[in-house]
Formats: C-alpha cells, structure tokens, sequence
C-alpha cells in the first residue's frame, strides 16, 4: 500500500461527495474573556451615571447583575445542551466499547466517520497501511485508487462497497477490501453514517486456485500425450498397416506402453488425492520398517539387473517400529529406489541404509536413506523435486516411464506420517534422498 503523504494532513479536504466537518467550537478561556471585556464596559459605564447622580445606586447594582445574567447564562446552556449531547451519542463511534471492538476484530479494520477521517483502527489495519492516523483523512493512507472509489461510492450511496486490490509492499498481495456504512444515531433523534472498512488477504485463496488450474491443466496435458499416440497407432492399424502383421506386433507393443503409462498416471493422480484428503489423519498403526524396505528392494531387484546397478543395504537385524501405513511406506520407499536405479544408473550401485537419530528436538526419528551414485541434481532444481509433475529433465523421465508425480506423492505420504524429506546432492557425486519419520515413544512402565 502506498505510504501517505503526510505534508498534506491538515489541509487535506474530505472525501469529494461528503459532509464537511463541523466547526470548532471557541475555547473556554477565548469566551470568557470576551464576557469579561462585555462586563467590564458594563460596570464602568454604570459607575459613571451613578457618579454623576443619574441612577440611583440599588438600581445600578439591578442593572449590572442583568447584565452578568444575559453575559453568562445562554453560553453556559449551551454547554450543558453540548456536554448532554456528547454524552447521549453525538459521537457514540467515539466510545471505548468501538475503539475495543474494532481492536479485536481478526481481519485489519479502519472506522471512519462520514467525511472519511479514522475513527479508529486496529494493529493489523495499522500494519496493513503504517500511514493511517486517527482523526486524518483515511485517503492519505490509503492510496489505492480501488479503495478510494470504494470508500466514496459507499459514504456516497451509503450502500456496501467491496473490492480488490493487489498491494505490492512489503511482498505482492491479493487484497479484498469491504466498505460498510452503519447508520448511528445522534443525539436528536436522526441517523448519521460512518464507515466500517475491513480487509482481507486473498493471497492463500489466490494461490490454491492457480496451484488447482495448472494441476487440471498439467495433468491433462499428460494424459493427452499418451492418448493421441493411442488413437494415432489405432488410425495407423486400420488403415495402411491392416495386413502388416509386423507392424501390427511393432505398434501393439508401443500402444502398450502408453496405456500402462496412462494407467500410471492415473494411479498417482488417485493416490496423490487419497493421501491429500487423509492428510489431517496421522497413521497409528506400528509397523515394522525393516521388511517394507527388504521387499522393496526385492521386488525391484529385475530393474536393478537391467540397469547393472548394485543394491547395497545397510539395515538392522532387528525390527524398527514407526507409526505408519505400511502400503504408503511401500509406495514411498518404491518411489525413492526406483528413481535412484532409474536416474542414477551411471553410477552403478545404490545405497539403503536405516539408522535412528535424534532430531532437531531431540527426540528420535527413524531415518532411511537412499543414496545414488549417477548425475546429481544441480542446486537449482532441488527446492522444486517435490512440486507435482516437475521433472529435471521431461524427455529422461518419459522415456523411464515417470509421471512426474512420484516425490509429490512421497513428500505428502512423509508429511502425513509427521516426517520429513531431506534432499541432498552434490553434481557428478549422485544424489540422498533421506525420509526421516518420528519414532514413536515407548509404553511408559507401569
Ligand atoms: P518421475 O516420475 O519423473 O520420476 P519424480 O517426482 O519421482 O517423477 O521425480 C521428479 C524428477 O526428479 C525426475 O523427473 C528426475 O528429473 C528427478 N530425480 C528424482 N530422483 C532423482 C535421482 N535419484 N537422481 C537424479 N534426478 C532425480
């Protein structure tokens, strides 16, 4: 938001459109002075005609307190009707019970009275525009043409305004701005207007919304690839290679492929939204780590074999127990070794290990490890791995059959069991992809 000019504050006008402020009243001390003055002329003036023998003395003394009547009494009625009216409501906005209401309200709130000066304000709204003063115009603080338009249809009109705004400082924001006018009574039994404006950071919102419509438009883009390659070989099939018995063999085996691909993708897609939607639900089972990561490796030793690389373990004799889902453990550790035998082939052996560890809080974590020995990933892409169909490099991981879903889906699985993935690599060394999982506390004794 931009910050408010602040030489224009006393002399700023109101809002176009609004009711000017009242005018101020004349101190006390001005107008008792002047009824000093008044009375001082009075009382020299009938000490001289009594003096000169023009009025008698009593009626002098009758006159002059006529005269301090008519001086004191009607200013002094109307600071009674003034102090009444204060006290009755003529600025109920102005009371403590407002000021705290508007204070604890969760969203940034300004209230201003008709002609657009704050009223009050609260932390957040003072956060949101660090310019805003109360008693100044709130346009001085609040600078963005959608608000000021907002504010003066709503004190115009005296009808709701909402609108939105992107406020670039400290960091871009999507902001929704509401303008609400209260009607308030005043003390002589009308109703006045002033203004509630409350902001809403759209941000998360915004952000959720561009992350569903690249991920409706990633994921069909996906399935499209391998669908037009389908409908392409069917083409192919019942035309010009009909009686092409090798070419018939040739293209089945690669429409094949694609439909397992597509078969892929849409497993990943379900699981990716059956462990989003149970992500709130933290497993309680016990399981033992130790034989989910042995079949792991035994079920992927045939692709091991045709890559040559070497799977080397390092894991306890004995069981380690984590709360967990032991088909989502599966998926994790298939995932994690499967990219390692895929992407890190070059380097011709891959390393599990477990090992249990205090965390940062001290408490324990069970951590598998899994260490390749290929390429490396460079440092610019590692804060990305885990996004949904990110890739390194699309083409490498098309041609290994990979969705691009597979880390996506282990961080979710990870962070639903409370754990963590730790990714490291160095270019040219390989690369560690480390899930760590707390271990649970054991049964206190009796
Ligand atoms: P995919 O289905 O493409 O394998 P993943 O989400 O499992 O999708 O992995 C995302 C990308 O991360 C891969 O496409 C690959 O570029 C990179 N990657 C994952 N594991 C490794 C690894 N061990 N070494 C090098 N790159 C890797």
């Amino acid at each position: 938001m931009a910050a408010s000019d602040r030489s224009g504050q006393s002399t700023g006008a109101a809002l176009p459109g609004l009711a000017p402020a009242p005018p101020p009243v004349a101190p006390w001390s001005d107008r008792l002075r002047r009824s000093a003055v008044v009375l001082l002329v009075a009382a020299l003036a009938l000490v001289a005609l009594v003096v000169l023998g023009g009025v008698p003395f009593a009626r002098a003394i009758a006159v002059f307190v006529c005269i301090v009547g008519a001086a004191l009494i009607p200013w002094q009625l109307h600071d009674a009707q003034q102090s009444r009216g204060e006290a009755i409501g003529a600025a109920p906005v102005e009371t403590p019970v407002v000021r705290a209401l508007i204070e604890g309200m969760p969203d940034p709130a300004v209230l201003l009275d008709r002609a657009g000066r704050v009223l009050h304000f609260n932390i957040a709204a003072g956060q949101l525009a660090p310019a805003l003063r109360r008693n100044e115009l709130a346009q001085f603080a609040l600078r963005s043409p959608e608000i000021i338009t907002a504010l003066r249809e709503a004190i115009t009109y005296a009808q709701p305004r909402r609108t939105s705004y992107v406020d670039h400082v400290p960091v871009d924001r999507w902001m929704e701005l509401v303008v609400k006018p209260i009607a308030v009574p005043t003390a002589f039994g009308g109703t006045d207007y002033c203004m509630l404006m409350t902001f809403h950071d759209q941000t998360p919102l915004r952000r959720v919304e561009e992350m569903r419509a690249d991920f409706v438009a990633n994921a069909s883009h996906e399935l499209r690839t391998p669908l037009a390659a389908l409908s392409g070989f069917i083409d192919t099939l019942q035309g010009p290679a009909r009686d092409d018995a090798k070419a018939r063999e040739r293209f089945l085996a690669i429409m094949h492929t694609q439909a397992s691909r597509m078969a892929r993708l849409i497993d990943d897609l379900l699981s990716l939204s059956r462990v989003e939607l149970s992500a709130h639900v933290r497993p309680d089972t016990l399981v033992d780590v130790v034989p989910i990561i042995r079949e792991v490796i035994d079920g992927l030793e045939l692709l091991a074999k045709e890559r040559q690389v070497v799977i080397e373990t390092d894991l306890p004799a004995g069981a380690v127990t984590i709360a967990g889902d032991r088909e989502e453990l599966l998926r994790v550790f298939e995932n994690l070794i499967e990219n390692a035998l895929k992407y890190g082939a070059s380097g011709g052996r891959v390393m599990v290990a477990l090992t249990v560890a205090p965390a940062t809080d001290g408490a324990p974590e069970v951590r598998v490890m899994v260490r390749d020995f290929g390429p490396g990933i460079a440092p610019e892409h590692l804060p990305r791995l885990t996004e949904r169909f990110y890739r390194v490099d699309v083409g490498d991981s098309r041609a290994q059959g990979g969705t691009g879903l597979g880390l996506s889906l282990v961080k979710h699985i990870i962070g639903r069991h409370r754990g963590r993935l730790v990714i490291e690599s160095v270019l040219k060394q390989g690369a560690t992809f480390t899930a760590c999982f707390p271990q649970p506390k054991p049964p206190e004794s009796a």
